[in-house]
C-alpha cells in the first residue's frame, strides 16, 4: 500500500502509529485469508472485529481510516466514551465482555451486537433496554450471540452458559422483541489446544441452527487461535493484541 492514509503528505509523512497499525492489520488479514483458503472458504471471509479495549480512541480512529469497520470492547464505561467520541467514524460496535444487567441500558445506546449473552436475566434486560431505545431512536434490533462455556469444569473462569443451556437461551432471545439471535460465541480455554474447544462450539452451533436456522454466526478466534477458529467455521473473529500490540497498563 502506497496511498497516504492520513493527511495528504504522502507515505513519508504518515503518523508512525498508523504505519505500525497498517502493517499489523495487513499481517492479520493475510492470516485470515490463508486460513479461509485452507478451509475452502475464500469466498466467505469471516468478519474481523478489532478488539480495542485499553487502547486510546486515537488508535480506533486510525483503524477506521485503515478500513476497519467493526470494533469490540469489553467494558461499558470505556466503550461508551469511545463510541461517543468516535461517532463520526461510522463504526459498528460489538460488546464482547461480561455484562451486568444494570449496564444493558448503556450498552444498547452504542452497541450493534452483544457477544456475551449468557443468562436469561441478561436477555430480558437487553430486550427491555433495546425496546426503549427503539422507541426513542428507531435503532436496529440488537444482534445477540450466546456465549458458551467450553471448559469442562463448572467453575469456568472465562464465562458463558453451559452448552446444554444454549437452546433455552436461544428460544428466549428469538422470542424477545428488539433482539436478533445471531448465533454462538466462545473463548477457547487457557492452556489447552483450541481445536477441540472450537469443534465443540461448532457442535453447539449446529444444534442451535437446527432450531433457529437464521442463527448461523459463530464468534470465535482471537489473536492466538484465529486459524483454528476459522477451521471450525468461525464467522466473526475478535482480534486485539496482534493488531494493536500488547495492552497498555491501565491506572
Ligand atoms: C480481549 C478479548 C479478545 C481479543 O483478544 P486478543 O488475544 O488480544 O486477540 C477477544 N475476545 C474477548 C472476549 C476479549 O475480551
Amino acid at each position: 500500500m502506497t496511498e497516504p492514509l492520513l493527511g495528504d503528505g504522502g507515505p513519508g509523512n504518515q503518523d508512525p502509529r498508523t504505519v505500525e497499525l497498517a502493517g499489523r492489520l495487513e499481517t492479520v488479514r493475510r492470516r485470515i485469508s490463508s486460513a479461509a483458503a485452507a478451509a475452502g472458504r475464500s469466498d466467505q471471509l469471516p468478519t474481523l472485529i478489532v478488539v480495542t479495549k485499553f487502547h486510546p480512541p486515537e488508535d480506533v480512529r486510525r483503524l477506521a481510516v485503515l478500513g476497519v469497520t467493526d470494533v469490540g470492547e469489553n467494558r461499558d464505561q470505556e466503550a461508551a466514551a469511545k463510541a461517543e467520541s468516535l461517532a463520526d467514524c461510522g463504526l459498528t460496535w460489538h460488546f464482547v465482555g461480561q455484562l451486568q444487567t444494570k449496564k444493558a441500558k448503556s450498552v444498547v445506546r452504542y452497541a450493534a451486537a452483544v457477544h456475551s449473552v449468557d443468562r436469561p436475566q441478561l436477555v430480558d434486560a437487553l430486550a427491555k433496554a433495546v425496546q426503549n431505545q427503539q422507541a426513542a431512536t428507531g435503532r436496529e434490533p440488537l444482534d445477540c450471540f450466546i456465549q458458551v462455556s467450553l471448559e469442562d469444569d463448572a467453575g469456568a473462569h472465562r464465562g458463558g452458559a453451559a452448552p446444554a443451556e444454549a437452546l433455552l437461551l436461544a428460544d428466549r432471545i428469538a422470542a424477545a422483541e428488539g433482539l436478533r439471535l445471531a448465533g454462538v460465541m466462545a473463548v477457547a480455554p487457557l492452556g489447552a489446544p483450541p481445536e477441540p474447544a472450537f469443534e465443540k462450539l461448532a457442535g453447539v452451533s449446529a444444534r442451535l441452527v437446527a432450531h433457529h436456522p437464521e442463527a448461523t454466526a459463530i464468534s470465535a478466534g482471537m489473536s492466538q487461535d484465529l486459524e483454528a477458529a476459522i477451521a471450525f467455521g468461525a464467522t466473526h473473529l475478535r482480534i486485539g493484541s496482534d493488531i494493536l500490540g500488547s495492552r497498555p497498563a491501565v491506572g
